[in-house]
């Protein structure tokens, strides 16, 4: 073998990212490179993130995982989307969903025939062309590729599950495959001399483990990336204020819902996101315009039944590191840094940055232009995720509380101010390649955020007024059908994945 191939990489941390990154490595490197993995249980976990996106439906298909084995273990349920609750307007709601409304026609977006159609007088939502939403707010659920023999896309899904089962289950598969663990706390970090490279990292114990590349999961704490490398922190409290949370779980109520609920507050939001065995809630808010027994006091307010124990508090800053690859350290998930749990977004991160790492694994060289790719990549990824979340809190009309009020007149980057700009004046939008959020992600959160297009896309108007409304016509009929045949989400669950709750 070539001597500048890393051979063992060291993995600190065995929370979500930890596993998540152990269990790709070792199924995708093979077993010319070693895994080891080091996590401490006197620490622990976070032990929150229980919604996700569809693209973890990508990680499952990588790591060779049976779908309804995961949800099963997780005791997890199926997501078509998020509903918004009081964030543009008190009162109103709507459905950020992962599918399209409407069919594209002729090459042009749907919504800007929704437009139009809101032109000439009609009343109907956008929501009202989205068979995501149909299903949703019937509880149904099913695996569906297209509707019938039509151009109009079926359900696009991702999960819900219990954080700690989800570790755990990485960690069996990954342990399977050839990965070590070793049981112990990290107390010092060893540097290179001559390059300031990660050498080994002392345990409790005194053991000395020595690695070629290590990845930085150990959380908030980033032991290695920001404690013995000293990357800084970039700090974006300022455009998305929430710092801290108290989670809590409640008897699961029914019926299933198949999508996460999350209610703005007053200086916050609250999660609703439906398990098996029981509902996660929390309520993530800003401690410069609320206290935590006050938050504590809405969240149980707003509990579906009684608390299953105290809420757990936690303490973030949202932001990310300046540098997420620095020398022979690559650090991954909360060490990396934080988008708040708005968009379900961290295990996303988690796992389109163990792919990035993978697609460009280093030498022993650690050739800089590789380390400034993956950097340049990483750091995109999270700006543009970032101007997603801020849209939810600054295109409001709230001003009942000094948050709100904050929110809706903060200064917002230019990108997301220029995106907002493009579609007030005409519906229109422009989609960064590398954006994760797709061009009806942007719509649905926009429109349901209560920005107004001044006007549609000249190209809607190819069609004439009868054709239009036909059109209209059939999409609905197309989403009612497929709704109907769709099974409930709680039989789907019975019928394929119940978890055994003994
Ligand atoms: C309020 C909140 C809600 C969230 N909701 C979602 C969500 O809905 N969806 C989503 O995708 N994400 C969500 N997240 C993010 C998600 O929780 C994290 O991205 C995910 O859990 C990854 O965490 P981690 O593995 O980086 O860190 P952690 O879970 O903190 O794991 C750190 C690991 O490092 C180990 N460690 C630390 N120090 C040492 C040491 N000295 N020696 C040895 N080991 C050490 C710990 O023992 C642990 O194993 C949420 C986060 C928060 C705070």
């Amino acid at each position: 073998m070539n001597s500048q191939h890393i051979e063992h990489v060291v993995v600190v941390g065995g929370g979500t990212a930890g596993w998540i990154a152990a269990a790709a490595m070792d199924r995708l490197l093979g077993e010319a490179v070693r895994v080891t993995l080091i996590e401490s249980e006197a620490i622990g976990t976070v032990g929150v993130g229980e919604a996700t996106i569809p693209q973890i439906r990508r990680l499952n298909g990588v790591l060779g995982l049976d779908e309804n084995d995961f949800v099963r273990a997780t005791r997890g349920t199926f997501k078509l989307g998020i509903e918004f609750n009081n964030w543009g307007h008190i009162g109103e709601r709507y459905l950020h969903t992962f599918g399209d409304a409407g069919i594209n026609l002729a090459s042009l977006h749907f919504h800007q025939y929704w437009l139009r159609s809101q032109a000439e007088g009609s009343s109907a939502g956008l929501w009202d062309y989205s068979l995501h939403q149909k299903a949703a707010y019937a509880n149904k659920f099913g695996r569906l590729d297209r509707v019938g023999n039509t151009s109009m896309t079926g359900l696009a899904y991702a999960f819900h599950f219990d954080a700690g089962l989800y570790a755990q289950y990485l960690r069996r598969r990954a342990e399977a495959g050839g990965v070590s663990r070793i049981e112990g706390k990290v107390v010092d970090v060893s540097l290179e001399s001559e390059n300031g490279h990660i050498a080994s990292v002392t345990l409790e114990s005194g053991a000395q483990i020595a690695g070629d590349l290590f990845i930085d999961c150990s959380g908030f704490r980033a032991l290695l990336i920001g404690g013995a490398l000293g990357v800084e922190y970039e700090d974006w409290s300022h455009w998305l204020p929430c710092n801290r949370a108290v989670a809590v779980g409640c008897d699961s109520s029914q019926p299933l819902i198949p999508y996460t609920k999350a209610t703005a507050h007053e200086a916050g939001w609250q999660w609703r996101i439906p398990l098996q065995h029981r509902t996660g809630n929390g309520h993530v808010f800003c401690d410069a315009f609320t206290g935590e027994d006050q938050a504590v006091e809405t969240l149980l307010a707003h509990l579906d039944g009684p608390p299953a124990g105290d809420p757990k508090p936690l303490r973030f800053t949202t932001g990310r590191r300046k540098k997420f690859w620095h020398k022979n350290c690559v650090s991954l998930g909360l060490a990396s840094g934080f988008l708040e749990p708005l968009e379900s977004t961290s295990i996303h991160l988690i796992q389109s940055n163990v792919s990035r790492l993978i697609e460009l694994f280093p030498s022993k060289a650690f050739d800089p232009a590789t380390e400034d790719e993956y950097n340049r990549q990483v750091s995109h990824e999270y700006d543009l995720i970032r101007d997603f979340l801020i849209l939810h809190y600054h295109r409001t009309d709230r001003e009942d509380s000094e948050f709100w009020r904050y929110c809706k007149n903060m200064d917002v980057p230019d990108s997301l101010k220029a995106k907002m700009d493009l579609f007030e004046s005409g519906g229109r939008l422009y989609k960064d390649p590398e954006d994760l959020f797709r061009e009806s992600s942007w719509v649905q959160v926009m429109v349901g955020q209560g920005l107004k297009p001044k006007g549609y896309h000249a190209m809607a108007n190819r069609i004439s007024s009868e054709q239009l409304s036909g059109f209209l016509g059939d999409v609905q009929r197309l989403i009612e059908r497929a709704t109907d045949e769709l099974p409930d989400h709680q039989d789907f669950i019975d019928a394929h994945c119940k978890a055994d709750l003994q």
